[in-house]
């Protein structure tokens, strides 16, 4: 992201959620986006994966301007590139778990049957594959949404509070998991307000005020496992 600004436009009021947000996301890093609530993490990441538009400043992928103000290729972009665990899960509330899992991926057939059950089982959710979205827990819709985006094997893992609904056995799991999505091909952000996460982080960036308060490049990240999560 270069020199990004994001103003929300209610009405005659205005909320300026970010100013003058530059960072870079690279592959083989987890990054950690660490800052109090309403400080602009959801925006950043949205505006990252495609979901929203920045009121200025560039969002740049492998050195080419993704032309956010098009549609077509906002949209590529949210296809081919992006996987996204939303703060709020956004299931399809119409489709059970096994469907939700293979819907991004376009998953069918012999593809969905080899793989589905597995990026279920990671996270748990297998016995409950023929379930819809309002017969689960909020911490099993979530389970739910980071095995979709798990399922597109995205080049970019966005995941905005993944563990929000989770506890604490549970979320050092998920951590384990996307920090093991984390290749030569793939990069992950986590969102969080747990500052323990930063620990993992090859780059944690400190977000307040929707500015960035401080960026800090950690050579030798802990395993999950190295960390007293309780
Ligand atoms: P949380 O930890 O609570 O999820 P956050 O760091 O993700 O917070 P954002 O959701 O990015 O925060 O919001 C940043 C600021 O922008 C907040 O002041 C919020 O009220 C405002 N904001 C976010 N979305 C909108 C919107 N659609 N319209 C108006 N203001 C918005
Ligand atoms: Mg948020």
């Amino acid at each position: 992201l270069v020199n990004i600004n994001k103003q929300y436009k209610n009405g005659s009021e205005v909320t300026v959620a970010l100013k003058d947000i530059n960072l870079t996301i690279r592959k083989n890093e987890l990054t950690v986006i660490l800052g109090p609530s309403g400080s602009g993490k959801s925006t950043t990441l949205n505006i990252l994966g495609g979901m929203d538009n920045p009121s200025s400043g560039e969002v740049i992928y492998e050195g080419e301007r993704i032309e956010t103000s098009s549609l077509k290729a906002l949209t590529s972009y949210r296809k081919n590139i992006v996987g996204f665990v939303f703060q709020f899960y956004n299931l399809i509330s119409n489709l059970t778990v096994e469907e939700n899992v293979a819907i991004s991926a376009r998953l069918r057939g012999k593809q969905f049957e080899k793989e589905v059950p597995n990026y279920m089982k990671q996270v748990d959710v297998y016995k409950r594959r023929n379930n819809f979205p309002d017969q689960l827990s909020g911490g099993e819709m979530q389970r739910v949404s980071i095995a979709r985006a798990l399922a597109k094997k995205p080049k970019l893992l966005l995941c905005d509070e993944p563990t929000g609904a989770l506890d604490t056995q549970t979320s050092q799991r998920v951590f384990g998991i996307l920090k093991k999505s984390v290749d030569a091909e793939t990069a992950v952000v986590i969102v969080t307000h747990n500052p323990l996460v930063a620990g993992i982080a090859n780059q944690v960036i400190k977000i307040k005020d929707g500015r960035i308060e401080e960026t800090v490049e950690n050579s030798n990240p802990l395993e999950v496992e190295e960390i007293d999560w309780e």
